[in-house]
């Protein structure tokens, strides 16, 4: 039997904390990476997983992408993640969210929760009720909180514009061609941003109505889930979901940037350098997606206002920048080249 120290996603994690309350049938993980830079902050994932050990795994690998986004996005905090491991009916009920909030509670502030995927501000203000150690909560009457979808979306924004400066000299998206994989959250947002600056977009999504609406409302064209990965375009940007960009969609893609807000894009480590080796800018996804974060992260270290939060969000082009000019300079490739950076701020170089 393997230890929880061997498994091939531990990653010298702090603290990693297994949650049971029979009463209300919370099962939970919270892991902590690290809280070098300072509490573990991160969302809470509510998702039937096909066992635990599939769980255990997602865990692992979120809070230490957490780590990694918060410290390259300069955000005084470290990294964690939780995940409920919901039942096949997904029954989510005001006890397990309190249990939820009461074991989040028990860390005393060493970890941070907020809002992922299956959880919603409503959630989030029932576990609210049981600890204060939790972020994206509703705006009212603040300037900082609420949806992060919005601030995501001008992060990857920027980050298109500052990809498009880098590898095709242009200061604008005004007439480029930008793929569009996604009609959702982050997608609407990045969509509207690009057609109100003039850019030509191709949008599709599984849900083909969705992808409809938004091109209607954009002017856009709406393409097949299939057809945007291989679409002659400026710019593909992924927001839909993670695993994207592998040995059989990379070499098809006809694009000269990626650069979207999905989590975990690249399928596997080979595949950053495989990018790379085909002459296409990549965004690293965990620095250019990092603007709902840094609005959340603002939010609950209540340090500052939405002209901060704006400010941080600035801050995502400038990293790419220092990410590509490193790249340049060393010949790795930018998904590698933000590790080793994001490693260096965490301590763990
Ligand atoms: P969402 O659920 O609102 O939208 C995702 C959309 O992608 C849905 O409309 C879905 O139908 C579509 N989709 C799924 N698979 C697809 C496929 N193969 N091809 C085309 N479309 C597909 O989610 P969201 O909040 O917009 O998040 C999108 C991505 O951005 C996710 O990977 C998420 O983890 C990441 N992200 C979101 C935020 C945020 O603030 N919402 C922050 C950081 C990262």
């Amino acid at each position: 039997m393997s230890t929880l120290w061997g498994l091939p996603d531990f990653d010298a994690h702090e603290e990693v904390h297994f949650v049971t309350d029979e009463k209300s049938g919370l099962k939970a993980i919270i892991a902590l990476h690290s809280t070098h830079l300072g509490p573990a902050a991160g969302g809470c994932r509510f998702w039937h997983y096909a066992n635990g050990e599939e769980a255990l795994t997602d865990a692992l690998r979120l809070s230490r992408g957490m780590s990694y986004k918060n410290a390259m996005a300069g955000l005084p905090l470290g990294g964690g993640k939780s995940v409920i491991l919901a039942d096949e009916a997904r029954t989510k009920t005001p006890d397990l969210l309190h249990a939820f909030g009461k074991a989040v509670d028990q860390l005393s502030g060493r970890y941070v929760t907020a809002e992922d995927v299956g959880m919603n501000v409503a959630d989030m203000i029932e576990v609210a009720r049981s600890t204060k150690y939790v972020a994206g909560l509703p705006a009212a009457g603040k300037d900082v909180g609420g949806d992060p979808g919005p601030h995501t979306s001008l992060g990857v924004f920027l980050g298109i514009k500052a990809a498009v400066k880098h590898k095709l000299g242009k200061d604008s998206v005004a007439g480029l061609h930008i793929a569009l994989q996604g009609a959702g959250s982050v997608a609407t947002g990045v969509a509207l941003h690009a057609c109100a600056e003039g850019a030509k977009l191709s949008i599709a999504d599984v849900d083909p109505a969705k992808a409809q609406k938004l091109a209607a409302a954009t002017g856009a064209k709406a393409v097949s889930a299939y057809e945007i990965l291989t679409l002659e375009a400026d710019v593909l940007s992924p927001c839909a979901l993670g695993a994207i960009l592998d040995e059989q969609t990379i070499p098809a893609l006809k694009v000269p940037v990626v650069a979207g807000g999905a989590n975990n894009q690249l399928a596997k480590p080979g595949d950053g350098p495989r990018l790379h080796d085909r002459g296409i800018l990549y965004a690293p996804d965990y620095v250019i997606n990092a603007g709902g974060i840094i609005n959340v992260c603002t939010e609950y270290l209540g340090d500052g206002d939405a002209s901060l939060v704006r400010q941080r969000i600035e801050g995502i082009p400038v990293r790419l920048e220092q990410i590509w000019a490193e790249s340049a300079a060393s010949g790795r490739d930018p998904g590698s080249v933000a590790d080793a950076m994001a490693q260096k701020l965490i301590g763990r170089a």
